[in-house]
């Protein structure tokens, strides 16, 4: 013990020492003295010396007794403080847990979702009320139905995968299912499972009923099935339409290019044979525009990005429309500027769109003049391209000018009963500088001219030099042998006419079996193979030749001359074994360039 303790100690218990002692001393005097009167046995040192010794080591005996006490009764009075303390907090707790599950079952029993709990192994713990509204079913009943009744296996099972997958405390993961309610209606329900993170085990649910939802989207999808049917069902129509149209056109503008070219007729018949040409050419970009709006329509613009000379669109497409300018007595002017350098665009499209606006501009302008100018301003290897075309024509009144670019917009009815045309042609336009992330614009000032422009945005490139040994023309004496592979007679005697004047012999197969056996037993400079035939057709043709000729060695060049002019159909032909394409109506001098191009070859592809 330390001095302190033991200072205490003495402290404490010298009181009750003193008390002992000055009782024996008083007992002493008063029974001595007073009561007996004895003097002499009264000794008060000797009661002082024993009361000394007896009292001392009681009194630090009961010191030591009442300390015990005090610190018994102080951890008593501490732990009932304790006590008192946590029954307090007890009751406190018990008091917000109690008016939280009051809180809880009201949100339970008002849900409109359904919530519920499972156990760790798949009993149901709890489910909220809004499973009758949503079910049917009463809580009771529910709670008894096995967790797979109102749902498919496959629903069942895929629900089971997704649960396996969770992760405690991790993302919830949600699942769309049909289920069957009470009455054998069916709904359609959206839910989102996840695991409890702590560390119980416990699946949450919550559930919605989103058979509206799925209803509208199932509408949608049906909606969507057919419109995409209902166009498709367009695009084979227009692919047969425009087939079925450029067949007899094939004839007409091929036998009137065939006429016009020969020297046999007089000043008259020379004059209908050029009318017959001009409005069976009309007739045929009329089923150009409407071909190639549709695909554009059905998003199936692809544009085709190639390096291409500006200026040499300008002069090509000015030259296009120079004769019909001229016969109007119009001038056309091209203002190309100096240094316009190539770039990397789709020049056809963009070709495309000039001749729109050149021949518009012919076509409304009666006299004066039409210009034609392209600029370019360059920055950083790319550069912004300008083309317009500006006339002196009947311009455009403003109420019209907003709608001029839409589809069969035509500025009025007695312009279009005057002048013709299909309203396409500037929507078609439109669609192929959008599809360039370009702009287009008209400025028009109603009985004086219009300006019609647009801007495309791309890189610069190299032209790439031209090709060293282009074929030199056909003359008569070319001594070319091929073989014309066509089911139509007009057509066979069609190419017989436009080919046999310039040297070239044509033999014919009037379709694609007929073809393969010509092949196997003759040798042709060429092929010209059409493609849709009966019995056997072009591109079946092709691949037997191919096949045959594969064991011969020799490859006969094979030139596709068909009506199937959409860009896949071309990469069909090429992909089929074939080297070139030509379209129909048959354009006599493309075709003796091509013979001219492929007579001198051979197959080259694998
Ligand atoms: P189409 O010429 O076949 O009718 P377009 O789409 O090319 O179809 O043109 C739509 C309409 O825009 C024309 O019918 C005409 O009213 C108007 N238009 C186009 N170009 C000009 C122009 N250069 N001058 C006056 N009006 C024009």
């Amino acid at each position: 013990m330390s001095p302190a303790v033991w200072k205490d100690r003495i402290f404490k218990t010298a009181p009750t020492v003193a008390l002992i002692v000055g009782a024996a001393m008083a007992v002493d005097y008063v029974v001595n003295i007073l009561l007996l009167k004895a003097p002499e046995v009264y000794t008060p040192f000797t009661t002082l010396l024993v009361s000394l010794v007896v009292a001392t080591p009681l009194a630090y005996w009961m010191t030591r007794q009442r300390l015990r006490l005090e610190r018994l009764r102080d951890d008593l009075s501490a732990s009932l403080d304790a006590r008192q303390k946590a029954i307090e907090e007890a009751d406190r707790r018990r008091a917000e847990a109690e008016k939280a599950e009051s809180l809880y079952r009201l949100l339970g029993d008002n849900l409109t979702d359904h919530v519920a709990l499972w156990s760790p192994t798949g009993e149901r713990v709890y489910s909220s009320p809004s499973i009758q509204r949503i079910t049917g079913y009463t809580l009771e009943e529910f709670m008894a139905l096995p967790p797979q009744a109102m749902v498919s296996k496959a629903a069942f099972d895929s629900v089971q995968k997704l649960i396996g997958g969770l992760t405690p405390g991790g993302p919830p993961a949600t699942a769309d299912y049909e289920c069957t309610r009470k009455d054998g209606s069916s709904i359609w329900l959206e839910s989102a499972y996840s695991l409890l993170g702590d560390g119980s085990g416990i699946l949450l649910v919550t559930s919605r009923d989103i058979t509206e939802r799925k209803r509208l989207e199932l509408d949608i999808a049906k909606a969507l099935e057919l419109a995409e049917t209902a166009s498709a069902a367009k695009s084979d129509f227009l692919a047969n339409m425009t087939h079925e149209l450029r067949t007899p056109l094939t004839a007409i503008i091929g036998f009137a290019e065939v006429l016009r070219r020969s020297r046999g007729l007089n000043q008259t018949a020379a004059r209908q044979v050029g009318h017959i040409l001009d409005a069976s050419n009309t007739l045929l970009s009329v089923v150009n525009d409407v071909l190639d709006f549709s695909r554009l329509e059905a998003g199936g613009l692809e544009l085709d990005p190639a390096p291409f000379d500006p200026a040499a669109m300008a002069s090509s497409c000015a030259a296009l429309v120079e004769e019909r300018a001229v016969a109007k007595g119009l001038v056309i002017k091209v203002k190309t500027g100096r240094g316009l350098k190539p770039m990397n665009l789709d020049g056809p499209r963009l070709s495309q769109v000039l001749l729109n606006f050149l021949s518009n501009a012919v076509k409304f302008t009666a006299h004066g003049e039409i210009t034609v100018a392209l600029s370019q301003k360059v920055e950083d290897g790319a550069a912004i391209l300008r083309g317009a075309v500006t006339d002196t024509g009947i311009g455009i009144a403003p109420e019209h000018l907003d709608n001029i670019f839409d589809r069969f917009s035509q500025a009025d009815a007695a312009v279009s009963r005057r002048f013709g045309g299909t309203g396409l042609g500037l929507a078609i336009s439109r669609r192929i500088v959008e599809r360039m992330d370009g702009q287009i614009g008209v400025d028009s000032v109603e009985g004086q001219g219009s300006t019609f422009w647009f801007e495309v945005r791309g890189p610069l490139a190299e032209l790439a030099a031209p090709e060293a040994d282009a074929a030199p023309p056909l003359d008569g004496e070319a001594g070319v042998r091929l073989l014309l592979v066509e089911d139509n007679a007009v057509n066979r005697e069609l190419v017989k006419a436009m080919l046999e004047p310039f040297g070239v012999e044509v033999e014919t197969a009037n379709d694609g079996v007929a073809g393969v056996e010509a092949m196997r037993q003759g040798q042709f400079d060429l092929v010209l193979m059409d493609v849709q035939m009966p019995v056997m057709d072009g591109l079946t043709a092709t691949r037997e030749i191919r096949a045959m000729e594969g064991a011969r060695g020799a490859a006969t060049p094979i030139v596709a001359m068909t009506a199937n002019v959409l860009p896949e159909q071309i990469a069909t032909c090429l992909a089929a074994g074939m080297d070139d394409h030509l379209g129909k109506p048959i354009n006599p001098t493309k075709l003796l360039e091509a013979v001219a191009r492929w007579s001198g070859r051979t197959h080259t592809k694998p």
